[in-house]
């Protein structure tokens, strides 16, 4: 918006300085005056001579001056002066001359003034027009797809190469860049090349970026459009953008179509809520109409990601729409180290940097987040004036990525800072001496977001999937925190909330979806359900009876009860390490590995976790 208001700020300005410049022009250096003065001076004979073109008059006195009036241009010159009653006889010996205008002058003279406001509308028009259609092409062409097609000549072209790990998504994805390099090939024997290829994976997973690899490979047109630009603000939009995307398409073939998110308009039929619920049923509809549409052998190949297969549209999946799924794993150890070399490219880094070593530090992370990790790190070494980006900066930067940033402005006072250190020890001691628990690789009571300190655990190898002991575990160790506040002070303060939260969570998740209690037995509660636009799961589909929904509160409260149990006979039992940890929390502010297993005085609990 702001863009337009220069635009008529311009305008205007231009207008008064056009107005300006006439007005300067029009000031003629001649003398005027008005009809009744000439018609008086042609009585007193002081006139000469008239020279009448349109609507002025240059009349000529007897000592040789000039002066101009105005006259009408309905009214001639005779009928003017007998208006005015001059003497006729007085007129006779004035030399009048009526000149011709020239057809142009006389036009334009009378034309001009009605079309300028008329231009000037037009103008503005033009100028709105363009600016609208300069901010979002699509209020005034809304028909069209506004896919974005990506040439594969470009400079930042992306390739196989710089996709690190999913590596059976990309043997996958290789078969499909074999089809458009040389479908002939394919049609030869009679093989049906795939119509669509959906991607899944979690968000970061690099979904987006191995589908611009696939037209990189190619060498073919890429059309990129994510769902939610589909639906707008009208209805009836998204079906005709669907149909001009795939027109489009069927020109530029081979080529890659793809559709990001398409989980925005590829939902589940007849879940809707809302009014736009109609408007991604005909979208959708219209997607199905196209890919049935299309030949097999066109050389059109619909690509599609998404985060959420389970919300999907059956037809969607069905055989000869989007047949081929490619699944993207999170990458594991390995994936990371190569991802974070993909990142460190065009990055100096200090020789004392491991990426091993920092794969190592970052189970859990997507490429997206690595990728964020590399340049928190060189973002900061630049605001440091360092030449090269050191091992420590890569280091602080996971804890950037994974809590957001510290704030050492916020000042806690004495209190709060104690009461802070007691509430991270306690995480900290639980965990240290749990048999399950991740080892326990930092405490900090410095605030981080919207926390006021921190316990960082962390696994030492990616896992898939972990036991019931394991969870039980970590609600111990959520609700460390409150059992040290409520042990050493008697009194808990709202720092333990976001804990209670996560270990409700998780023992909700136990109980109603992993099975994981006995008297609610092998089956899951609810079928959680998202609410469309907000993305969240607030809408649950209640399969199970009241009394049911009793015992989940029953076998929730005895899972978070015996948590809290067990974090406070750890905190109690170890008063003294407990102390020990605080002391040199509050003195350092914050405790590494080494730091902290000393300062306990314990080995940890889980022979995984020793330090060798
Ligand atoms: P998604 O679409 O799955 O949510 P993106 O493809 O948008 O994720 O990934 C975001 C960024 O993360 C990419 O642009 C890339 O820089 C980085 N990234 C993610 N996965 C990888 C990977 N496997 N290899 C290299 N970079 C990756
Ligand atoms: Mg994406
Ligand atoms: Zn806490």
């Amino acid at each position: 918006m702001k863009q337009t208001t220069k635009t008529i700020l311009i305008f205007i300005g231009s207008l008064v300085l056009v107005g300006a410049v006439l007005s300067f022009v029009n000031l003629d250096s001649k003398e005027k005056t008005d009809i009744s003065t000439l018609a008086r001076q042609i009585d007193q004979g002081s006139i000469t001579s008239i020279v009448v073109r349109g609507t002025e008059m240059e009349a000529t006195r007897s000592d040789g001056t000039k002066v101009t009036v105005s006259k009408e241009s309905t009214e001639s010159f005779s009928e003017l002066m007998k208006n005015y009653g001059v003497d006729a006889e007085k007129l006779r010996d004035t030399q009048v001359t009526i000149e011709e205008q020239s057809g142009f002058a006389y036009w334009a003279s009378v034309i001009i003034p009605t079309i300028i406001p008329f231009a000037l509308v037009l103008v503005l028009m033009w100028f709105f027009f363009r600016q609208i259609q300069g901010q979002n092409n699509k209020a005034m062409m809304f028909g069209q797809s506004g896919a974005r097609e990506t040439k594969g000549n470009e400079k930042d072209k992306v390739t196989f190469k710089d996709v690190a790990g999913v590596k059976e998504a990309k043997e996958e994805l290789s078969e499909v860049v074999e089809f458009l390099k040389n479908a002939d090939k394919f049609t030869a024997l009679g093989a049906k090349i795939p119509k669509g290829v959906l991607l899944m994976g979690t968000p970061g997973t690099g979904k987006t970026l191995l589908a611009r690899a696939v037209a990189g490979e190619a060498d073919v047109p890429f059309f990129h459009i994510s769902g939610s630009e589909f639906v707008e603000m009208f209805v009836g939009v998204g079906a005709s953008r669907v149909r001009d995307l795939f027109a489009k398409a069927k020109k530029s073939a081979p080529c890659i179509v793809f559709i990001d998110e398409i989980d925005a308009v590829g939902r589940q039929r007849g879940s809707g809520l809302g009014g736009s619920h109609d408007e991604r049923e005909q979208t959708l509809n219209q997607i199905l109409v196209e890919m049935d549409g299309f030949e097999p052998n066109s050389g059109v190949i619909l690509m599609a990601a998404t985060n959420r297969p389970d919300v999907l549209d059956p037809a969607l999946l069905r055989p000869g729409r989007f047949d081929r799924r490619v699944v993207l794993d999170p990458p594991d150890l390995n994936d990371r180290e190569q991802i974070l070399k993909i990142h460190a490219k065009g990055k100096p880094l200090s020789k004392d940097v491991t990426l091993r070593q920092l794969a190592e530090r970052t189970p859990g992370f997507s490429g997206a987040d690595l990728m964020n990790l590399m340049n928190e790190a060189a973002i900061l070494s630049a605001r440091k004036s360092l030449k090269e980006i050191p091992m420590q900066l890569l280091l602080d930067s996971i804890e950037k990525v994974m809590l957001g940033p510290e704030r050492k402005s916020h000042v806690m006072n004495e209190d709060e800072r104690k009461v802070t250190a007691y509430h991270e020890a306690g995480h900290a001691l639980v965990a240290h001496l749990l048999p399950h628990a991740d080892p326990v690789q930092k405490v900090s009571i410095i605030s981080r977001g919207r926390a006021a300190g921190y316990t960082l655990k962390m696994p030492l190898e990616d896992r898939m999937s972990r036991t019931s002991e394991e969870y039980k575990e970590d609600i111990a160790v959520a609700m460390g925190g409150y059992a040290a506040e409520k042990f050493f002070f008697n009194d808990i303060t709202t720092g333990a909330t976001s804990d209670m939260k996560s270990a409700t969570k998780i023992a909700r998740s136990m109980v109603t979806q992993w099975g994981m209690s006995d008297k609610l037995g092998p089956r899951t509660y609810g079928e959680q359900e998202d609410m469309i636009f907000l993305g969240r799961e607030i809408h649950e589909n209640r399969d199970y009876s009241d009394d049911k929904a009793v015992v989940i509160d029953q076998e929730i409260d005895a899972l978070i009860s015996d948590g809290l149990k067990l974090a406070k006979k750890i905190i109690t039992e170890n008063k003294d390490a407990m102390d020990r940890i605080c002391a040199k929390l509050l003195e350092t502010e914050t405790l590494e590995r080494q730091q902290f297993v000393d300062a306990v005085g314990l080995p940890p609990a889980n022979p995984k976790n020793k330090i060798s």
